[in-house]
């Protein structure tokens, strides 16, 4: 944090999802602070930071991660109401993120090109050097403060690249803390700067300043498909939304399929962008599985993320809770049948089914980004896939099934990024390339892709 933001009056006051109460305070920034941050990282680019330094830095983050892991899994439990558990569980895999991008900085190089193939070629030796992109602007969500900020922050110091780093609004704590960790783990100060404040303010002014070279976002689709029109020739990096559908067919193993969707539809409130969110099941086997999902949803706890055995904590805020609400409501009253759930306690809804529903319902469709799952049923395969691809969007999307040859056709229809087969779609391992398409967007995260991104190839030609 800078002295400039120090000073700013105007605060941002954080506080819990569950209970309301005042974490802490982050500063305002103004556009014009939002500025001169950039242009501190810009005067950096001048000075280049050598791959050993850059794995170095990485290579002791993890150290000092590792040592303050409680502090930071508190941290995101209370500013984001993840249950302590899953905070743990991120704070771990931000450890993967971190050993992944400094194998990245040992390793990244360019490639020898076979000029003498051609007599024209041949009159010189031809290789490429992958040079960093410059000035990296990161716009990072609520729901994953630590690792998903790290997925920008950790392969743009291995690529080079210096940063500045706007968190969300409701989860900033996490991001300062990062940013400390970071600079204490070596990297000089004006190769990552962090900016806080409303993203139509500071957001905005990061996005927008000419001098960014590579802008990377994550978040909601409304919000991100806007920021390539608004940019200044900075390539753009989106991960988005989703409304992940999980295919169940009459030959899948059930009760895999009832701990999936208890675990993965309901984790977090559901407030991952691969949250079980859509399971569609084959007619035949649709009155088990809405049995075995009843018993299995109702054993879901729910309620205070500090709780060990709790899965569902609060939402982020009431904005967030009445959404969710109003498109269950809108759902029921369109005829779907509420197997368990739909109350709710301050931001804590209690988890949801919903039986028979129509997969046009915006409860379907859109992402709901809340602690409820809607299942449809499907006559066949070709169904389970127009239902499964009839969303706007395309992250990850899982079936369960015991016949391989029906997987592999999944894999090539399914329009997603990913396709998990016996596997839930709410998995992510952070080696692996990560990202949609269509309204989900346009990138693949995972140090091994995203260091690519932020480096450019310069071709290098020697005359012989
Ligand atoms: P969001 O509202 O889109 O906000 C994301 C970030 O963008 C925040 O830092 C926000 O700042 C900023 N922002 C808002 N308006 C902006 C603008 N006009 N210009 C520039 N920046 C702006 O998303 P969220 O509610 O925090 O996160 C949930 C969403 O993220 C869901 O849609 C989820 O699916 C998606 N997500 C995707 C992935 C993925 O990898 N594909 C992973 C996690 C989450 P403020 O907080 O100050 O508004």
């Amino acid at each position: 944090m800078t002295s400039d933001a120090r000073a700013t009056n105007d605060q941002i006051i954080v506080t819990a999802p569950f209970d309301g109460r005042e974490l802490g305070r982050v500063p305002k920034f103004d556009a014009d602070q939002v500025h001169g941050e950039v242009s501190i990282a810009h005067e950096a680019v001048a000075t280049p930071h050598e791959p050993h330094a850059r794995a170095a830095v990485l290579d002791r983050a993890v150290e000092l991660l590792a040592q303050r892991h409680e502090e930071f899994a508190q941290c995101i439990c209370s500013e984001a109401g993840k249950p302590i558990t899953l905070a743990r569980a991120e704070v771990d895999r931000a450890l993967d993120t971190l050993r992944f991008s400094a194998v990245e900085a040992r390793t990244l190089v360019g490639q020898v090109v076979p000029m003498s193939a051609t007599t024209v070629g041949a009159v010189a030796a031809g290789f490429t050097l992958r040079v960093p992109v410059g000035v990296v602007a990161a716009i990072t969500p609520f729901n994953f403060p630590l690792n998903l900020s790290l997925h920008k922050l950790a392969p743009a110091i291995a690529a080079g690249c210096p940063i500045v780093h706007k968190p969300a609004s409701s989860t900033p704590l996490t991001g300062v803390l990062l940013h400390d960790l970071l600079i204490d783990a070596g990297l000089p100060p004006e190769r990552l700067r962090l900016v806080t404040g409303s993203g139509g303010e500071v957001g905005d002014a990061l996005a927008t300043d000419p001098r960014v070279r590579h802008l990377s976002f994550t978040g909601s689709s409304d919000v991100g498909w806007q920021l390539p029109k608004r940019v200044h020739r900075a390539r753009v990096s989106l991960e988005l939304g989703n409304s992940t559908p999980l295919l169940v067919f009459g030959d899948a193993d059930l009760d895999a399929v009832a701990a999936a969707v208890a675990a993965h539809g309901y984790g977090f409130a559901g407030q991952s962008c691969i949250s079980v969110q859509r399971v569609l099941v084959e007619q035949s086997v649709y009155g088990e599985v809405l049995e075995r999902l009843t018993a299995a949803v109702g054993g879901v706890a729910f309620g205070d993320p500090a709780r060990d055995d709790v899965v569902a904590g609060p939402v982020i805020d009431a904005g967030a809770r009445d959404k969710v609400l109003g498109l269950l409501r809108e759902a029921e009253a369109a005829g779907a049948r509420r197997l368990v759930g739909g109350d709710h306690d301050g931001n804590v809804i209690a988890p949801t089914l919903l039986a028979d529903v129509d997969p046009a319902l915006a409860v379907s469709c859109q992402e709901l980004f809340g602690p409820a799952v809607v299942v449809t049923p499907f006559e066949d395969e070709a169904q389970a896939i127009e239902y499964a691809n009839g969303t706007p969007y395309g992250l990850q999307a899982g079936a369960f099934t015991s016949d391989l040859t029906r997987a592999l056709r999944l894999a090539e229809r399914l329009e997603f990024g990913a396709v998990t087969i016996n596997v839930s779609p709410t998995f992510r391992a952070d080696q692996m390339p990560y990202g949609g398409t269509k309204d989900s967007g346009n990138t693949k995260e995972g140090p091994a892709w995203a260091v690519r991104e932020l480096t450019e190839e310069r071709l290098v030609l020697l005359g012989r």
